[in-house]
């Protein structure tokens, strides 16, 4: 820069100062000014050279002694306008590599402003929202996908996940939205067709219920007789003992069922609205009570249960789901927590939100499974489950009631500590009046 600007302050006030300094000692003004020109066209001689060389230099120009400084510069600019226009070019082909690219996966994307206005979108995003090159560039996304759950998902300003919701376009279809955030430079909406991975699923859930349905009936009569030979007085030692052990085996089969079947209806059927708001306090009341039965059959009588003082908590949802839901984590703290432990039931508010604790001083569970605890069968502790007993299928139930509640399920877990399994619902669920 110093170059480029002619001459430097540090040029000239030496040599004004020099020339003032000379003229007050010997006089010859008119003759100093003269040579303070001559060196003004000097220095700026000096640095036009230099900025030649650095312009040459940094252009990769080689100097002839032919050309003239203007046809030098005239050159430079030349060079820069090809090298430019070769930039040009290559980041075009770049680009136009991209768009092939993003042409060719089969998930649909499009670019969107940050103020989510349409800006370009691959082949298949046109075919899966069906957008037109016409009319639909530059138009807000709301205006072209108008879902419900979608202008939500939007308006939440939540991209941590994505939303699967049915095609507008064929309802046999089922998409995915995913928006992710370029850098300061708008968003990317991307699009999955996730209809054969739902059909699979409904297939999966289909199944099931169809299986547990059709072993349902059978059991409960083989399990009907099997009660009644072993109540009988006439039949021998030996069988008596085979006996208690199939009824004991059909039991637990039978209770795998119910849960199998349970949760195919947790997953399968829409929640009847309206929700009722239900008193927190005397849900936790009931489970409390039932627990005491339970206590007795799991052998645990020295198990205490606490419950947290009454607070006003009201929860907009479906009273037996949850009440199952609390069970299941209470059942869950008497099983694996030795006989004499203390298990507390704490429900309130925290942060807006509303919470059920259930927390026991049991064994604790090692970190590497608390997040595959609601996965169906998942056991953290195999050598527990046969004494414990249980269908390997209770926390996956409490997941499915409490999504069906807009809710969720968290867990703390130290070995040797306890665990604490609470139940957290959203404010617009929750009232404390
Ligand atoms: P199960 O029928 O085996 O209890 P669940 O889905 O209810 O199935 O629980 C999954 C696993 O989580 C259990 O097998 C057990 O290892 C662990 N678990 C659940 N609750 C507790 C608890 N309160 N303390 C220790 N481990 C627990």
């Amino acid at each position: 820069m110093k170059i480029i600007s002619g001459l430097s302050v540090l040029q000239i006030i030496p040599a004004l100062f020099l020339i003032i300094i000379i003229g007050t000692i010997v006089g010859y003004w008119f003759q100093l000014i003269i040579c303070f020109f001559l060196y003004l066209i000097l220095a700026i001689n000096y640095n036009l050279i230099q900025f030649e060389k650095w312009i040459f230099t940094k252009n990769g120009i080689k100097q002839t002694q032919s050309t003239s400084f203007w046809e030098k510069i005239s050159l430079v600019i030349e060079s820069r306008e090809k090298h430019l226009k070769y930039q040009l070019i290559q980041k075009e082909k770049e680009l136009s590599n991209l768009q092939n690219s993003l042409e060719s996966i089969d998930y649909g994307m499009i670019k969107l402003s940050d103020a989510l206005k349409v800006e370009w979108w691959n082949k298949v995003a046109g075919r899966l929202i069906d957008l037109r090159e016409e009319s639909d560039q530059g138009v807000h996304l709301l205006s072209l996908i108008r879902s419900p759950k979608f202008v939500e998902y939007i308006e939440n300003e939540d991209f941590s996940d994505s939303l699967i919701i049915e095609s507008f376009k064929d309802q046999e279809k089922s998409l995915e939205f995913k928006i992710c955030p370029v850098s300061k430079n708008g968003w990317i909406l991307v699009i999955y067709d996730v209809s054969r991975l739902k059909k699979m699923e409904r297939m999966r859930q289909d199944f099931v219920a169809h299986v547990s349905h059709e072993l349902k009936t059978p059991l409960t009569v083989v399990l009907g007789y099997i009660e009644l030979l072993s109540d009988s007085p006439n039949i021998p030692k030996l069988a008596k003992g085979y006996l208690e052990k199939t009824l004991r085996q059909s039991k637990k089969m039978n209770n795998t069922v119910d849960d199998l079947l349970l949760l195919s209806n947790l997953e399968t059927s829409v929640p009847q609205y309206p929700a009722q708001m239900i008193d927190c306090d005397k849900l936790i009341l009931e489970v409390q009570n039932q627990s005491i039965e339970i206590l007795a059959v799991m052998d645990k009588s020295k198990t205490n249960i606490y419950k947290n003082k009454k607070t006003n908590l009201y929860i907009e949802g479906f009273y037996k789901e949850l009440l199952s839901a609390v069970s299941n984590l209470v059942i869950n703290a008497i099983r694996y927590s030795p006989n004499g432990s203390t298990i507390n039931l704490e429900f309130g508010v925290q942060d807006d939100y509303g919470f059920i604790s259930v927390i026991d001083n049991g064994p604790g569970i090692q970190s590497k499974h608390l997040s595959r605890l609601t996965e169906r069968f998942y056991r953290a502790d195999n050598s527990h489950s046969p004494k414990t007993g249980g269908t390997g299928l209770g926390l996956s139930i409490v997941k499915h009631i409490l999504s069906r509640h807009d809710s969720f399920l968290e867990v703390e877990s130290r070995i040797g500590e306890g665990s604490t399994f609470t139940c957290v619902f959203p404010p617009d669920r929750i009232s404390e009046s």
